[in-house]
């Protein structure tokens, strides 16, 4: 059996790592994408592993969000054999960073997240905070409310100071490079892994089946199972196909986030805030260089712009936005870091938020994207399930949700949807510095928000069902699939 991996981010990477470790030696793999990996979302990510810190007011009401938390979950108490199995695959060729890894020591991986609650954006970043609390409680995971004084290199500006923060104690991050660099030394020394420094352009159909995948220097790569996991891309690469899958669409999450040097302020945990109107809010990551390497580079995140183009630098109004709120919400002092990398990744943003992953109706493809902002940590089950479906078996009904051919999930009620846009926005709007004059005419505004969102759900005819806030601008725009 030859497999097709198309897609060198986390997905693709990790499920063609999963089926060398399962396939038969007469069996082999072609690993596609392209080596400069433009627009990567894994290499722009924290790449924080966060399930409880990702909930928001409105999250865990409906089947496919229980679940894909459910998967989230599983996927935090997945990563530590997940990167000790990857350790001991790379061998003699582990990466000069992991070779004082123990795991959760001497590594880029390590856990303990602060969450912090401050007033510089609005009440949205309260309500998300409680919701994150009372999902601690209800799922019975370990935390504490903290004194913000007490997190290690916090040290924002008076005026921007957290008033409580809570510590989750099993959520933590990695550094992505570092882990794609042993992917790639895992893969590249596979005698059954073929690599190719290239793009796909297309598919090619021949009935039932795929036949060959089409490059962009001219070759023809042919197999006999193919997974599809090139990001964003992926939509392009499925509008040349011209297969006729009702597969919904696909958008471009364009992200920025920063490495930045702090000698002096060196960060030992993640400090972020809850998700806020728009992102995920302001959060700081260490960002582990190698075991002989000071340990004070720090990520800095994220911003998220949706479009339905790709962009491929980062926007100034997103750059200036992270550097003013690292300095302003996690520790003044960062004035004085040193700016090492912008980072601009595409999230992979389905019209419904929810992945598309498994087989299609084409009888030998498989798709393997849409993960938007937790692809990364989802990555460690993902794989393990793609790899399963490729090679014809059979994994949790449950992952059927989030078949890629479905009809869009419209799970969200009106209500909700509403109530989280003109949320969503007045956070977006206090977050870049708006100071109503008074209280009437904040309410003002949210009036005019509230009309608006309204009038966006009649227009597409959303009468039953809500629109998710970081989608409006495409419903807005005409880029949304309306029935
Ligand atoms: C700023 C930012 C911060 C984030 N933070 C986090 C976080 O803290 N935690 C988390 O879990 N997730 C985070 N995410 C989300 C996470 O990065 C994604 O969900 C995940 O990386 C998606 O992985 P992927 O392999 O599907 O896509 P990608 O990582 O985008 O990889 C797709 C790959 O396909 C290749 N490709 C593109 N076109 C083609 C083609 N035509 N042919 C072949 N190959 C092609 C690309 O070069 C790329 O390498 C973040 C994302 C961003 C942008």
């Amino acid at each position: 059996m030859k497999y097709v991996i198309l897609g060198n981010g986390i997905l693709g990477l990790s499920t063609a790592f999963r089926l060398t470790q399962r396939i038969s030696s007469s069996d082999s793999i072609v690993l596609v994408g392209p080596n400069d990996r433009t627009g990567c979302a894994t290499l722009a990510a924290a790449a924080m592993l966060n399930s409880f810190g990702e909930i928001s007011a409105h999250s865990l009401k409906t089947d496919h969000d229980l679940y894909h938390f459910e998967l989230s979950h599983l996927a935090t108490r997945r990563w530590p054999d997940f990167e000790k199995e990857l350790i001991a695959a790379a061998g003699n060729h582990l990466p000069h960073p992991c070779s004082k890894c123990q795991v959760l020591s001497g590594g880029c991986f390590d856990r303990g997240t602060f969450i912090i609650n401050n007033t510089v954006s609005d009440e949205w970043d309260d309500r998300n905070f409680e919701a994150i609390l009372q999902a601690l409680k209800d799922f019975d995971e370990p935390y504490e409310m903290v004194n913000p004084r007490d997190i290690p290199n916090y040290m924002p500006a008076q005026r921007a100071r957290a008033l409580r923060a809570l510590y989750i104690h099993n959520e933590g991050w990695l550094n992505p490079r570092i882990v794609i660099e042993k992917m790639d030394a895992i893969l590249a020394n596979s005698e059954r892994v073929t690599r190719v420094d290239n793009k796909v352009l297309r598919l090619e159909r021949s009935g039932d089946n795929i036949v060959a995948a089409h490059l962009e220097n001219g070759d023809r790569v042919e197999g006999d199972r193919y997974l599809l996991a090139c990001g964003s891309p992926t939509k392009e690469i499925l509008k040349q196909s011209a297969l006729g899958l009702p597969i919904q669409p696909l958008f471009y999450g364009v992200g920025v986030s920063l490495e930045i040097k702090s000698p002096d302020r060196p960060h030992k945990k993640c400090v972020r805030t809850p998700n806020r109107g728009g992102a995920c809010g302001i959060y700081s990551t260490p960002f582990f260089l190698g075991p002989d390497k000071p340990n004070d580079h720090i990520l800095v995140g994220a911003s998220n712009r949706i479009l339905s183009e790709p962009l491929f630098h980062g926007q100034l109004a997103a750059t200036e936005h992270l550097m003013a709120s690292a300095i302003n919400e996690i520790n003044e002092y960062f004035y004085a870091a040193q700016l090492i990398r912008v980072n601009v990744g595409w999230r992979p943003t389905t019209q419904d938020t929810y992945p598309l992953l498994g087989a299609t109706s084409v009888k030998n493809l498989a798709i393997a994207t849409g993960t938007k902002r937790d692809g990364f940590h989802l990555s460690p089950v993902i794989s393990d399930y793609m790899a399963s479906i490729l090679m014809g078996e059979s994994v949790d009904e449950r992952f059927a949700m989030f078949t890629p051919e479905r009809e869009i999930v419209r799970d969200i009620s009106r209500e909700d949807a509403v109530d989280t846009l003109v949320s969503s926005k007045l956070s977006e709007y206090y977050q870049h510095g708006f100071v109503p004059s008074g209280v009437m005419m904040v309410n003002k505004l949210k009036e005019q928000f509230r009309r608006e969102a309204e009038e966006l759900h009649d227009q597409v005819g959303a009468k039953d069902w809500g629109i998710p806030a970081e989608l409006a601008t495409m419903y807005q725009y005409g880029h949304a699939q309306i029935d």
